[in-house]
């Protein structure tokens, strides 16, 4: 009766290990499959090579997928998702002319410039999102950097969203080290700067800043004691060599961001990349079960492009390893699966909100 005869769970806690048991109508033999709970800070990270992630890529689909299990139950409850929500506190007329974002001043997408939202509507938007089961709480605005002005205001922002009892992550772009300290003493949790793609191919998306900046913001908010939320977009025309050096990237990174969130291009017109094409749904899969086992303690997150995937591809992320996504209507301009599309998915696979189990 193939392999989806999953009918009963049992779960059991001992000296911070964690072990599922599951039972099958088939034989009704309990199997028990260990996995631990996520460390607070990864590891000093196994160095990969591009060859090395590019074989990971080559694999067949299914040794690959079976490799990203293995990875994943080693370090986490395979049925657990951690759920964030994003909420923009200040939109559009950014500065840097990054190729996929409706965001930049240098493109004509129609976004609407916003100033920065009062501190009072950020609190009751993370009110609404915790409502909702969200347990971290993101902060995204369109800046080239931070101005001191603008600090001041996210400093009260985090305090506030922190009291509230959730975690909490901005992005907010470039950081000085004073800025990383200001927002680390405010309690911010996770700070994200995504690498976006390899430094090869990062020139032909990007032209305002460079990939250095972007270690160099890394660097700052990993020294200022902070965890890293740090990813990339594939299906902005890179090829495979490039995609496996965004994964080097992340995954050289010492120690690998905390948080790694993969983004699936969504293309805006009046962005240059409005015309891209696609990336085959599976290569996005892959892309996910490459970061599993190149970063294995990291929350993996299944970002942008989630209201384009079927239900199917969505499982198969999921079976890859992704275990963190964005929650609610809004991913800062553009759309995401509504909270209860979400939770009849999570339903229907059986899997949970990790706040509401852990
Ligand atoms: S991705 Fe960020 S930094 Fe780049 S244009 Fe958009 S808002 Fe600005």
């Amino acid at each position: 009766m193939g392999i989806s005869r999953l009918i009963s769970r049992r779960t059991e806690q001992s000296s911070g290990k964690k072990k599922l048991n599951i039972q099958t109508a088939h034989d009704m033999n309990i199997k028990t499959i260990e996995f631990v709970r996520p460390v607070k800070l990864s590891t000093s990270p196994q160095r990969w090579n591009v060859k090395e992630i590019k074989a990971l890529f080559e694999l067949p689909f299914a040794d690959l997928m079976f490799q990203a299990q293995q990875v994943h139950r080693d370090h986490f409850d395979p049925n657990a998702v951690q759920l964030s929500t994003l909420l923009s506190i200040k939109t559009g007329g950014c500065s840097e002319d990054c190729g996929y974002c409706p965001q930049s001043a240098f493109h004509s997408s129609g976004v609407e410039n916003r100033k920065m939202l009062e501190v009072n509507e950020v609190v009751k938007a993370a009110m609404v999102a915790q409502q909702n089961g969200a347990d971290r709480f993101c902060m995204g605005a369109a800046w080239r950097e931070p101005s001191d002005e603008d600090m001041a205001n996210v400093v009260e922002m985090v305090k506030a969203v922190r009291g509230l009892g959730m975690e909490t992550c901005a992005t907010l772009g470039m950081l000085n080290d004073t800025q990383a300290e200001q927002l680390r003493a405010a309690g911010l949790d996770y700070y994200n700067h995504n690498l976006d793609t390899s430094p090869e191919f990062y020139g032909d998306i990007i032209s305002t800043r460079d990939y250095q900046d972007r270690l160099d913001t890394l660097e700052r908010v990993r020294n200022a004691g902070m965890n890293v939320c740090s990813g990339g977009i594939v299906g902005m025309g890179e090829n495979l060599t490039e995609r496996a050096g965004l994964i080097a990237q992340l995954a050289n990174l010492d120690p690998y961001p905390e948080s790694v969130p993969i983004n699936n291009l969504v293309k805006v017109e009046g962005t240059p990349l409005a015309n891209a094409e696609d990336i085959d749904p599976l290569d996005f899969v892959r892309t996910i079960a490459v970061a599993r086992i190149t970063m294995p303690s990291a929350r993996v997150r299944l970002s942008a492009g989630r209201q384009q995937m079927s239900d199917a591809i969505q499982a198969l992320c999921f079976l890859a390893g992704a275990n963190s996504i964005f929650y609610g209507e809004q991913l800062l301009t553009t759309g995401n699966p509504d909270a209860e599309r979400d939770r009849a998915l999570l339903d229907k696979l059986g899997m949970y909100p990790f706040a509401e189990k852990h």
